[in-house]
């Protein structure tokens, strides 16, 4: 999947945290967008790899959709990225969150045709039918987009968005095109 893909993906997995108790803050909603693009630091031309300083030198050592797109990593990078967090913060929330930006990355990536493995202590290999940057991921990235604008606007504003659903489902969809209808017209 696409960077932003995996972005949207991040921030509607902490949505759903927020549902369950999470707290609602954009310091930790950043942190699950930041764990939502760290797997693909094994890619030299990553989003991720680009931006870090250094990036492009975990590439040269694992392959790409390997070793850092496993639960394995997911813990041990959180607790790397999560410690310094709190050590920064006092809060262990953007640890937690950096965690389900990581593993929604991992749940997204499981949707593409060449999926993933979650573990190398397992064969456990499920694919899915998307290929990436193409308009099949296109049409996820509407669905997930639409999806997480209309629970935001839920958490922020539960009463005025059930009780004017409709109204809420046409703005959420214009504000959806508006997020990413520039990446929409990349994919092929
Ligand atoms: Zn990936």
């Amino acid at each position: 999947m696409m960077w932003y893909t995996h972005v949207v993906f991040g921030v509607l997995f902490y949505l759903i945290a927020v549902l369950f108790g999470a707290p609602m803050n954009f310091l930790d909603i950043g942190m699950a967008a930041f764990g939502a693009l760290t797997p693909d630091i094994d890619h030299p031309k990553s989003y991720i790899s680009t931006k870090l300083p250094g990036g492009t030198v975990m590439p040269r050592f694992v392959e790409h959709r390997g070793a850092t797109h496993t639960i394995e990593a997911a813990f041990l990078i959180t607790a790397l990225v999560g410690g310094l967090a709190y050590w920064i913060t006092g809060s262990y929330w953007p640890a937690v969150a950096f965690f389900i930006g990581y593993i929604s990355h991992l749940f997204a990536d499981t949707l593409t045709i060449s999926g993933i493995k979650w573990s190398r202590f397992s064969k456990f290999h499920p694919k899915g039918k998307i290929r990436t940057g193409t308009k099949g991921e296109g049409l996820v990235l509407i669905l997930v987009t639409f999806t997480t604008v209309m629970l935001f606007a839920y958490i922020v504003m539960p009463e005025e968005t059930s009780k004017n659903l409709g109204w809420a489902m046409l703005i959420a969809l214009m504000a959806t095109f508006a997020i990413i209808g520039k990446k929409l017209k990349r994919l092929k």
